[in-house]
């Protein structure tokens, strides 16, 4: 645990006691501060009792005695409307923070040359982390992951000099971030999301700038235009910014030529590491992940040797066009977290030849997005309550059959699979739907689908559960 001592002998209200608020409040006690917290789910507040937070109603409160206000970053700081404990603070005067502020504090306090690489965008935070992260491990650093993903920030080990730091950052916990001020800051890519918690694109694009805008080296994916222009504004401002593509042969920066990660000085171009051959950071996106953590690795002074070993070993995470089981020339894929037809479109785009299980809860649109993959697809099996949308959009384009259930879905599939005899084939599971029709999440439908797989008489399993 980080003690957050730079609020010692100070009052501070704190606001969401799910695990990241528990965890917050442990910090500031640890450090010395008095707290207050709530929540406006009664269970949470009577478990943090139980747990030794001192609690009670912020409305109640005299908020001229606070230092600080620490909030959650599930709650609403401006959108759809501020949440009441923020209007209470900006009534009072007093500043609302988040738990990456906190550390960001800390880290400057007791260790301002611990590296730290921050990661956001609105897709690939997770795996970018989860690389960097690998990597730097793999090299033998002191390493520390957390935010977002995994831990809450304030549970790492404490901040060292040679101790690395790599922290996922999510938009709203960007918004509570005023002083976020990382060695490497990392913005992947912008596409429109979480509109209900940010208003407009605008807004959303600008939580996110703040991130690389305080960075001492701005590492930003310039194949959208929000982020392109975000670089150019930095760089104008006379900030140091690395610009990656994963399509773009760049004058300067970094960029992916099919599977080589290439560097360009003036226009001279050189390849730094390559990932052909490793499963788990197949397709496209996946090489705009790999751009920006080899960036940020070689930023906190890592060697080209050393981050080519890291990205061969990388096991990939978990229901992200993860390989769970393989059977002669089928390759079954979890890509589970694939929820929407957008998420689902790196993975039909990185197999020729697909035995696709689509289908659950449906979302807007359906899959017709997809219709350019459809070329990829030998059969599509289909579940749960999309099954009638989906194969009234497949028609006559695409093979299927409505499977019902997950398990009857992979069986066939496996079957047709392997009678396929036109080369190296995969049975995917990237259902373009939520899963609550027929699992509790994406984590157990995922779970259910490696399984499924690895039941199949001949398949070998790859990776364990995890
Ligand atoms: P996040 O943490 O931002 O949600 P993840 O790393 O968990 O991102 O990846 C979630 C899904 O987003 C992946 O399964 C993949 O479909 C898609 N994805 C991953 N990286 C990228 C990227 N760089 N660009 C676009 N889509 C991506």
């Amino acid at each position: 645990m980080i003690p957050a001592a730079s609020f010692a002998g100070k009052r501070v209200s704190l606001f969401g006691l799910g695990g990241s608020g528990i965890a917050t409040a442990r910090a500031l006690i640890a450090g010395g501060a008095e707290v207050l917290a709530w929540d406006d789910n009664p269970e949470s507040v009577a478990k943090a009792g139980a747990e030794g937070i001192p609690t009670g109603d912020l409305r109640a409160a005299d908020w001229g005695l606070f230092s600080a206000f620490v909030l959650s970053p599930g709650v609403p700081l401006t959108h759809p409307k501020p949440h009441w404990t923020v209007e209470l603070a900006r009534g009072a005067g007093v500043e609302v923070i988040g738990d990456i502020e906190l550390f960001c504090r800390e880290r400057m306090r007791a260790a301002s040359s611990a590296p730290f690489i921050a990661i956001t965008g609105t897709n690939g935070k997770s795996t970018t982390t989860a690389l960097t992260a690998h990597i730097l491990n793999a090299a033998g650093r002191d390493t520390q992951m957390g935010g977002n993903i995994g831990r809450a920030v304030m549970t790492l080990d404490p901040p060292e000099p040679s101790r690395h730091y790599v922290v996922e950052c999510s938009s709203y916990q960007i918004d509570l971030a005023p002083s976020i001020n990382p060695t490497a800051g990392i913005l992947l890519n912008l596409t429109p999301d979480h509109l209900d918690r940010h208003g407009t694109m605008q807004h959303y694009a600008s939580i996110k700038e703040r991130l690389v805008a305080g960075s001492e080296t701005a590492i930003i994916g310039i194949d959208d235009s929000w982020c392109a222009q975000i670089a150019d504004r930095l760089e104008r401002a006379g900030r140091d910014v690395i610009r990656i593509s994963k399509r773009l042969p760049l004058t300067d920066g970094y960029f992916a030529d099919g599977t080589n990660l290439m560097e360009a000085v003036h226009g001279r171009y050189s390849r730094i590491a390559f990932l052909e051959g490793i499963g788990s950071l197949r397709g496209q996106h996946n090489a705009q992940n790999a751009l920006a953590a080899v960036t940020a690795c070689l930023r906190v002074g890592l060697e080209l040797g050393e981050i080519q070993s890291g990205l061969e070993s990388f096991p990939g995470l978990a229901h992200r066009m993860e390989q769970v089981g393989r059977k002669g020339h089928v390759l079954f894929i979890n890509d589970s977290k694939a929820t929407n037809a957008d998420a689902a479109a790196p993975a039909l785009s990185s197999f020729p030849r697909i035995y696709w299980i689509a289908g659950g809860l449906p979302k807007e649109g359906g899959i017709e997005p997809l219709r350019g993959f459809f070329p990829r697809i030998a059969k599509a099996y289909l579940i749960g309550e999309a099954a009638p949308a989906f194969s009234a959009t497949l028609g006559e384009a695409v093979p299927y059959e409505i499977s019902g259930t997950l398990a009857a879905a992979v069986e066939h599939a496996a079957h047709d699979a392997a009678a396929d005899e036109s080369g190296e084939v995969v049975v995917l599971l990237s259902p373009a739907c939520a899963s609550f029709d027929q699992f509790k999440n994406f984590e157990v439908r995922g779970e259910a689908f490696r399984q499924a797989a690895n039941a199949i008489e001949g398949v070998k399993p790859i990776g364990g559960a995890r």
